[in-house]
């Protein structure tokens, strides 16, 4: 079975990227050329975001406006503790400090009800009221600066809770679309849904995703994107040999944006048979032991991964493989017991509801060109799997 479906879809677009790409290398203008300005405005107009930037990668996009935000030492950036570590990576590559806040076990996403709870510890030094790190009790503690909520497997955060509790406690919010460009919530697309900046990732496997790294940054905020545009190109002034502060190299190549224009015509298409492959895993799997997760009224998810919660994960893992179903654990460890970020100083037990995601989690294959064969091929082997581990045999 096609793990990617990326295959199939060459096959469907593979003649007109040929032509673009062409086009591209025939002009020469690898570095920022048109196709990026272009892809960068119907981005922007997709998402009903004011502005767009197209950056080097995912990570960079997220990296971006922290870096805009002055974010640095002293500083706590709430993060989600199940997600890919990219998202506490860059709080911590800046030397702010990552607070971490357990999931909502339906959803997977940052549970919304705690976040007011981890600021107050913040701000009160508390380890008692919520899981703190240890920077957050040493010296003069920690100051909470931005909040970065992750639209896990495709699906948007909770932003109708998260904003009003950031709004009140002075935090930026960075919404983290790298997986969920496509999605939708409350009738806004994702990465216009309202926060003070969202990133997007375009690595090949991503709902929308190029032929190598790309990313981009979206905010409604004029002097925002003007700082990023700056910060992305070496800290830019009026012209390129005026650097005017520490910024990085990261733009998306021509021929990438070039790519993902071509790919943008087709992402509607494809979300929607992501979403028709997740709504016949989702009856055919209804009342067994996998647990899918649940999309709440007025949300689309992008469908970047159908993952379903299973007491005996790695048994039905090892039975699909044996089946030649290519599944996957994301994430098998929440980002609190990750080697890296052992240092914050959290305990293995914190965070029980991403602790169990971890252990129970298993990402089906998802993608738009699986056919309805497939579909019920691979629920039907992990039915059988399922039933297998119940009766012990
Ligand atoms: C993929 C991903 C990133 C990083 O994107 P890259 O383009 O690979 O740098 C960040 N956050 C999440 C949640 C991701 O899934």
């Amino acid at each position: 079975m096609d793990a990617t479906g990326l295959g199939a879809q060459y096959g469907r677009i593979g003649p007109e990227v040929a032509r673009v790409m062409a086009e591209v290398v025939a002009r020469g203008q690898f570095i920022l050329g048109p196709e990026v300005a272009e892809l960068e405005r119907r981005l922007a107009g997709r998402a009903g975001a004011g502005h767009c930037l197209a950056c080097a990668s995912g990570t960079d996009a997220l990296l971006l406006p922290l870096m805009a935000w002055g974010i640095g030492p002293g500083d706590a950036v709430f993060v989600p503790d199940f997600t890919f570590f990219a998202t506490a990576e860059v709080v911590s590559r800046l030397g702010a400090t990552p607070v971490f806040v357990d999931i909502d076990p339906v959803t997977f996403n940052l549970d919304a009800g705690r976040l007011g709870a981890a600021v107050e510890a913040v701000r009160a030094r508390d380890p008692a009221m919520h899981p703190l790190p240890a920077a957050a009790t040493a010296g003069a503690g920690l100051r909470p600066r931005a909040v970065i909520p992750v639209d896990l497997f495709g699906l948007a955060a909770d932003y109708e809770r998260i904003l009003p509790v950031a709004a009140r406690h002075g935090l930026a919010v960075l919404e983290d679309a790298a997986q969920s460009f496509g999605g939708s919530a409350g009738g806004r697309k994702v990465c216009g849904l309202g926060c003070h900046a969202a990133a997007t990732s375009f690595f090949p496997l991503k709902p929308l995703g190029c032929y190598g790294d790309g990313g981009a940054v979206f905010t409604d905020d004029p002097e925002l994107s003007r700082t990023l545009a700056s910060l992305r190109a070496h800290g830019r002034g009026r012209d390129k040999y005026d650097n005017v502060r520490i910024g990085l190299n990261s733009r998306l190549d021509t021929l990438q944006a070039a790519v993902l224009l071509v790919k943008l015509n087709i992402l509607d298409e494809e979300i929607a048979a992501r979403n028709a492959v997740a709504a016949r895993y989702g009856a055919a799997l209804a009342g067994s032991a996998a647990t899918p997760p649940a999309v709440p009224p007025s949300r689309i998810s992008a469908w970047a991964q159908y993952s379903v919660l299973l007491p005996d994960r790695d048994a039905v893992l090892a039975a699909l493989t044996g089946a030649g179903i290519p599944a996957a654990v994301y994430y098998p460890k929440p980002l609190h017991r990750l080697a890296a970020l052992l240092p914050l100083g959290y305990r293995p037990d914190d965070f029980p509801v991403a602790n169990l995601a971890s252990e129970r989690i298993l990402a089906l294959p998802m993608h738009p060109y699986l056919t309805g064969e497939d579909t019920d091929r691979v629920a039907g082997e992990v039915l059988k799997a399922t039933m297998r581990v119940v009766r012990g045999t």
